[in-house]
């Protein structure tokens, strides 16, 4: 993907909100292989994060916002969308504001995801850690084969339309 696809691509925030947002550095030196969708947080807009993947031969992304109080590290807490249980304040409780007139009505899709919006990694991890446990009983392709689907309904609904992949 490139800076322009990427821009283009926000499909739940005006213009000058993808104007603005600011890109992981180095894109073309990432790992596409290993990216089911590029998600990334803002670093001049600490509460914002970005989800953006290929749906139908095109780039859709989205505009996320992490709410502001944190879980504590002490209880264990799961990602939504790449399944890993890791300590509370890895996760982080996003907002997505609906495209379209919901949006502009105020709607939004909720949902837990890891605070980095690391799960391409996370769901690719082959030793758990003490803390950080990958969905048990399957295998890394399984992993990321319901990562890729749970984060393709997740946008789905942003949208308002039908799922693409799984
Ligand atoms: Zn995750």
């Amino acid at each position: 993907m490139t800076e322009q696809q990427i821009r283009g691509s926000m499909s739940n925030c005006s213009r000058g909100d993808a104007k603005s947002m600011t890109l992981p550095r180095e894109l073309d030196l990432l790992d596409w292989a290993g990216l089911d969708f590029l998600g990334w947080r803002d670093p001049r807009a600490p509460l914002r994060g970005y989800l953006v993947m290929w749906r139908d031969g095109r780039a859709v992304g989205v505009q996320l916002r992490a709410a502001e109080s944190k879980m504590s590290r002490r209880v264990s807490a799961m990602c939504s969308l790449c399944r890993t249980s890791q300590p509370g304040n890895n996760v982080s409780l996003f907002a997505a504001r609906r495209a379209g007139q919901s949006g502009r009505d105020g709607n939004t899709v909720g949902t837990y995801i890891c605070a980095d919006l690391a799960c391409c990694r996370n769901a690719r991890m082959v030793k758990p850690t003490a803390s950080v446990h990958p969905a048990p009983g399957l295998t890394v392709e399984q992993r990321v084969d319901g990562l890729l689907a749970r984060a393709d309904s997740f946008v789905a609904e942003v949208l308002g339309s039908a799922p693409v992949h799984g």
